[in-house]
């Protein structure tokens, strides 16, 4: 009884705690941080002045502890005193490694037994099956990308695309078409183990192994796989083990002739901070860029997902959208998405200003999106600066103050952590970004 009465004591203590860093935390971070990074913790305890907080994975720990490690301590040293301390706790398990069911044993015994070949039902796929080549519209802007995208479905073991890495800007498609690829390589041989997974997920899973000390079973699992699907690899950035690991990974794949699909937002020569090694082996392969799609293929796409989503709509309305949102296929299925929303809460139908305001909401929310790129660009632009020198070792003031100024903003405006925007700047360390953040602040 004692025991779970101080147990209590300390619980709510520690959540008191966590309540009064909160206040400070969302003080200093933009709404969307705290709501993403900072909401989901929990105040586990409070012993010996040390608040123990919990953290849904590994990931998390890693952007906490990259950008927010000090506002953090600062924040608890706010409520405990100088010698307050702070522990974290990872909650375990984010993907339990299936246990075979009893079915599933007795199949691979009668398999072995027979010396029959029978797919291995526990393999994780990771794919999605709704994402297919039907349902990925062909058009201008993604033609090569689909063309060597269904050659490797087709041909998953033989293609003459190894890698295949597709490219190109948030929204276009890259994702659809990597799960496609895989469900078709699945339907031309069923026995292939075929594996997707976003770059980040493959972060969380390698520092989980290495935190349990799996790293033995987690490199055998990749190993052993014949289609290895690894999205959005500009995330490898600023991570070198996980680097290290991949690169060691994708040798052994690809010696052994299997199959290595990649996508990231840019060009390979363009993932500054990348290692050298693996730049030079996406370019192994074909490399194959999706750009926006034009007008006509606009219309074909937005004719399709309201046919999917049985939305009824008259053909200028249609041609409003296409015409106002042009650089992204996500925004276009979004659109239409909140049309379907607003019209069932307005009870009416579809008319131009309802879609006017529509189209207005996507691009308020569109803000979120932007990249340290087109930040330098901007910047550059504005203070007419020539863009490579922010880049440079150069301490002009003139070219300092941009530097400063975009470090500044791709720390507010983007999801990049500092050791990220410190690299993208000329391989400079994460306390030149906070240096820079406090006196554009100041
Ligand atoms: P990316 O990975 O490039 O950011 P996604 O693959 O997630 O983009 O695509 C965003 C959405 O747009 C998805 O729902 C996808 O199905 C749809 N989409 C993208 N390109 C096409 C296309 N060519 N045909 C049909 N749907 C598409
Ligand atoms: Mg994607």
């Amino acid at each position: 009884m004692d025991i779970t009465l101080e147990k209590d004591q300390s619980t709510l203590t520690a959540s008191q705690v966590w309540r009064e860093c909160l206040t400070v935390i969302k003080d200093n971070v933009t709404p969307m941080t705290y709501n993403t990074w900072f909401v989901p913790i929990k105040a586990l305890a409070l012993e010996n002045n040390t608040i123990k907080i919990q953290l849904p994975n590994s990931y998390f720990y890693e952007w906490i502890d990259q950008r927010y490690k000090k506002l953090l301590h600062q924040s608890i040293m706010n409520s405990l005193g100088v010698d307050g301390k702070i522990e974290y706790i990872i909650r375990e398990g984010i993907e339990p490694i299936e246990q075979p069911s009893e079915e599933v044993v007795a199949l691979r015994l009668k398999q072995s037994e027979q010396k029959l070949n029978i797919p291995d039902q526990t393999f994780q796929t990771g794919l999605r099956p709704k994402y297919s080549f039907e349902n990925f519209i062909k058009g201008s802007g993604n033609e090569l990308a689909h063309a060597a995208s269904l050659a490797v479905g087709n041909t998953p073991l033989g293609s003459s695309f190894n890698p295949l890495f597709i490219y190109g800007g948030v929204g276009l498609g890259k994702t659809h078409l990597l799960h496609a690829i895989g469900n078709q390589a699945l339907k031309t041989n069923p026995l292939l183990r075929v594996h997707y997974c976003s770059t980040e997920e493959f972060t969380i899973k390698f520092l989980n192994a290495l935190e349990k000390k799996k790293m033995d079973e987690f490199s055998a699992f990749y190993r052993g796989v014949d289609v290895l699907i690894l999205d959005d690899v500009q995330f490898l950035i600023g991570k070198e083990q996980t680097q290290d690991l991949f690169f060691h990974t994708f040798n052994a794949l690809y010696s052994q002739g299997k199959q290595v699909v990649l996508t990231s937002d840019k060009p390979p020569k363009d993932l500054r901070g990348l290692d050298e090694r693996l730049i030079s082996r996406f370019h192994q392969g074909l490399t194959a860029d999706i750009t926006p799609p034009d007008y006509e293929t606009r219309l074909v796409i937005l004719n399709k997902i309201a046919a999917e989503i049985g939305l009824q709509i008259q053909p200028e309305i249609l041609d409003y959208i296409a015409t106002h949102i042009t650089s992204n296929i996500r925004e276009l299925e979004g659109c239409l998405l909140r049309l379907l929303a607003n019209v069932s809460l307005a009870s009416r139908g579809i008319d131009l200003s309802l879609a006017r305001k529509t189209v207005g909401e996507i691009s308020t929310t569109r803000k979120h999106q932007i990249s340290v790129d087109s930040i330098t660009r901007i910047v550059c632009e504005y203070l007419k600066i020539d863009e490579h020198k922010v880049r440079d070792k150069t301490r002009k003031a003139e070219i300092v103050t941009a530097r400063q100024l975009s470090m500044y903003l791709a720390n507010e405006m983007t999801q990049n952590s500092l050791k990220n925007i410190g690299l993208y700047f000329g391989g400079r360390d994460h306390s030149t970004v906070i240096h820079a953040c406090s006196t554009v602040r100041n």
